[in-house]
């Protein structure tokens, strides 16, 4: 048997795989990419069963003005450029009361780090919100959550208290790019550091506010990175439980200043793609959900990507800038195309809410 075949074995035996281990599946290269989807898939029917599940959501990203200088990121504006611009809370609210009109259940809200922005803007966003619609709040990620507490002079822990007395529910496990310092300092050095994205993390599932898990990958990192990001949010998740899900997100290159000034790969690959979820399905025993997010793989490798350990399509979105700003042409995606993406790939379409209870 060869030392992958051993590994495969291991992970179907229901025994947790090291690092070693997952370094080695992420050095499998052509067919053998296949071998560790049909685990991975025996994996995830073990956990999920046949069902795909996916979310009626909406995405509000309430701004693109930022003081940060992330280097993947082709979202961010001055204040003062021709396409910046700023929502504000009427706005918001507006938007959300389409989003609940047309059956959406949850709010996705992220934005900049605009400078004039601070708790009480979040805060009073959260109470507006809850006044007019009844739907999940998943706002804010660690980065926005660090950047109100140095603004405000509070620790993370008494601004996640705030949110949540205003009313978020959930947050975004994003800004976690690769919880790794050398990759951080290349591609985003006045990020929040890997420690201190931890520590909002854990914050906030120590309140009972659950977050979702991400990773960005196809950049700077290499094949050790990757499995450090995994092995520290697996390490989370033993101590909290509180992921919902992970969601590997792969780099959009085309108009990222990172690739732009000749640093960075040109993404990932459809076979690069595939073997992460497969290994982060083998790897992440303690994760249920992994999601291919169909804005970044699009719609049809996001499909395959339910044969390589994925259980997950996320949620309709209705507008995403972020990937659409990184050079993707994203169009909405229906329930009808979701259903019959998932349908078409053998599985049993789901309709969730964040939380993933079944709707
Ligand atoms: S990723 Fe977020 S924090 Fe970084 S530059 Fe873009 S908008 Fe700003």
């Amino acid at each position: 048997m060869s030392e992958v075949d051993a590994i495969l074995k291991k992970a179907l035996d229901g025994t947790r795989l090291t690092k070693e281990d997952a370094l080695l599946l992420l050095e499998v290269e052509g067919d053998g990419i296949l071998a560790l989807g049909a685990a991975a898939s025996r994996v995830r029917e073990r956990a999920v069963g046949n069902d795909v599940t996916y979310i009626l959501n909406r995405n509000i990203n309430f701004t693109n003005i930022c003081t940060g200088s992330c280097k993947f990121c082709a979202f961010r504006r001055n204040a003062g450029d021709a396409d910046a611009y700023f929502f504000d809370i009427e706005k918001i609210v507006e938007m959300a009361k389409e989003a609940e009109r047309s059956g959406a259940s949850e709010l996705c809200i992220q934005g900049g780090l605009h400078p004039d922005v601070g708790i009480d803007y979040y805060t009073d966003m959260l109470g507006a919100l809850k006044k007019s619609v009844n739907m999940h709040l998943h706002a804010f990620s660690p980065m926005e959550i660090f950047y109100a507490s140095k603004k405000n002079g509070h620790g993370t822990k008494e601004t996640l208290a705030l949110l949540r007395e205003a009313g978020l529910d959930s947050i975004p496990g994003t800004a976690a790019e690769i919880l790794v310092e050398r990759v951080r300092k290349e591609i985003c050095p006045e990020k929040l550091s890997a420690g201190d994205w931890i520590k909002v993390i854990k914050e906030a599932h120590t309140q009972g506010m659950k977050t979702t898990a991400t990773m960005l990958y196809g950049h700077v990192e290499s094949a050790e990175e990757q499995v450090e990001h995994l092995s520290i949010i697996r390490d989370i998740q033993d101590e909290t439980r509180g992921f919902t899900e992970f969601i590997p997100l792969s780099f959009v290159h085309f108009n990222a200043p990172l690739y732009l000034s000749g640093g960075g790969k040109e993404g990932s690959t459809g076979m690069d793609d595939l073997k992460l979820f497969a290994v982060s399905r083998l790897f992440l025993d303690n994760f249920k959900n992994i999601q291919a997010s169909w804005v970044k793989l699009g719609r049809k490798l996001s499909q395959v990507a339910l044969s390589f350990g994925a259980n997950d399509l996320g949620g309709t979105l209705v507008e995403e800038n972020i990937s659409r700003s990184a050079g993707i042409k994203i169009d909405m995606v229906t329930e009808h195309e979701l259903f019959r993406i998932i349908k078409s790939a053998g599985k049993a379409p789901v309709k969730r809410d964040t939380v993933y209870s079944h709707q």
